[in-house]
């Protein structure tokens, strides 16, 4: 398997379109790295690159230790495994698992020996005689998976390869793939703009934004340390709520003033913005959902981050509820548990979690603490 390496690439098209700017990624060896970001942002790009089927128009690409900006496709020592699985309808699944290695003129019995392999990795062995057609989605995102393993390359890539599949069966599928990626102990390079999937899959994910790189970060530091206003609005489901605030400081301590609701800020928190001389200015405070609670005890625990608000709506999920209400015309989401008594139109009281607020500085976009 292999590292890779990803030194100020630049993807301009033809039509003059900048869509990839200064990519910089050192992908170690067995990494499983996902690609995520709103649509258009250079995902697919990036990793057609990589791939060798998009020329790279500046910058520096290796796997392992050997430049490949000019290598061939089909030299580079990857499998790709896209979307729609293009798997070749009139051959049976073994056909189509073996059709690569048959091109590349491996022996016979080589060629069962591996298509055998990986049929029994994906559980493919009693569907090998089958034509595409007389398998389901998943059996056919399988086969399509056991395409890219018999050719034991270097590095997968994958391109939204759940993204024809239902819910659940998407859900089956990412442990599969999960389980595969510790099973083959490969590299892999996975896009999706499903936040899900990238926080489930990735050892590491990589933010994109309008063809820029925002951050690249483990799962949870994404999640608990965001490091702009982008990032903490993309991951996340739902999305962390957004407040204007202004900046109060009095002595050591700093609250964020939001309509006339007085946030009181935590130590380590209040100082960087003490620091970063931000009394009097507007900022943003960012707060997940998970984060604003209306239980006593918390409104005991915490009564000087408390917002009031009259309930929008009230949304049982069954393992959780959401309440959903403005504050200063923001809205705001808290998910709270579902022994809550809280209904719509009640006004009810919220502590925000002072160790888990956010706070962003509102011209730049980036996080203060
Ligand atoms: P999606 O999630 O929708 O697949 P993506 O992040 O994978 O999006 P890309 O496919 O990498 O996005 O495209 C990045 C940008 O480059 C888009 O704005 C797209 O319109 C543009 N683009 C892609 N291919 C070309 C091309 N051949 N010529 C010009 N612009 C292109």
């Amino acid at each position: 398997m292999a590292s890779l390496s990803l030194q100020h690439i630049n993807k301009t098209y033809p039509n003059g379109f900048e869509a990839v700017k200064d990519f910089n990624l050192e992908i170690e060896d067995k990494e499983f790295i996902i690609f995520v970001g709103p649509s258009g942002c250079g995902k697919s790009t990036t990793l057609r690159m990589i791939a060798g089927l998009e020329e790279i128009t500046s910058g520096t690409l290796k796997i392992g230790d050997r430049v490949v900006n000019d290598v061939e496709p089909k030299d580079r020592d990857i499998a790709m495994v896209f979307q729609n699985y293009a798997l070749y309808p009139h051959m049976t699944v073994y056909d189509n698992m073996a059709f690569g290695l048959k091109l590349r003129k491996v022996p016979k019995d080589q060629i069962d020996k591996m298509v055998k392999e990986a049929a029994k990795i994906l559980d493919l062995e009693k569907l090998l005689d089958r034509k595409p057609k007389a398998l389901s989605g998943g059996q056919r995102q399988r086969v399509a998976m056991g395409r890219a393993i018999v050719r034991d390359p270097k590095v997968f890539l994958m391109d939204e390869p759940l993204s024809n599949l239902d819910a659940k069966l998407r859900v089956q599928m990412r442990i599969e793939i999960s389980k595969l990626h510790q099973r083959l102990g490969a590299t892999i390079i996975y896009v999706t703009h499903d936040q899900t999937e990238a926080m489930t899959l990735g050892t590491r994910i990589v933010v994109m934004k309008d063809g820029v790189v925002q951050q690249v970060d483990s799962p949870q530091n994404l999640y608990n340390n965001p490091c702009n206003l982008f990032v903490a609005g993309f991951i996340g489901s739902p999305q962390m709520n957004f407040l204007d605030a202004t900046v109060k400081v009095s002595g050591n301590d700093v609250a964020l003033q939001v309509g006339n609701h007085s946030i009181k800020l935590a130590p380590a928190k209040a100082k960087k913005l003490i620091d970063g001389g931000y009394n009097g200015k507007t900022v943003i405070l960012g707060i997940r959902p998970e984060d604003v609670h209306d239980s006593d005890e918390w409104l005991k625990k915490s009564p000087e981050t408390v917002i009031e608000s009259t309930i929008r709506v009230y949304e049982l999920l069954g393992a959780e509820v959401f309440l959903y209400f403005d504050v200063e015309g923001a809205n705001v989401t808290a998910r709270v548990d579902p022994r809550t008594t809280a209904r719509t139109g009640d006004t009810v009281k919220f502590a925000l979690d002072a160790e888990k607020i956010h706070v962003f500085d509102k011209e730049t976009e980036l996080v203060i603490t």
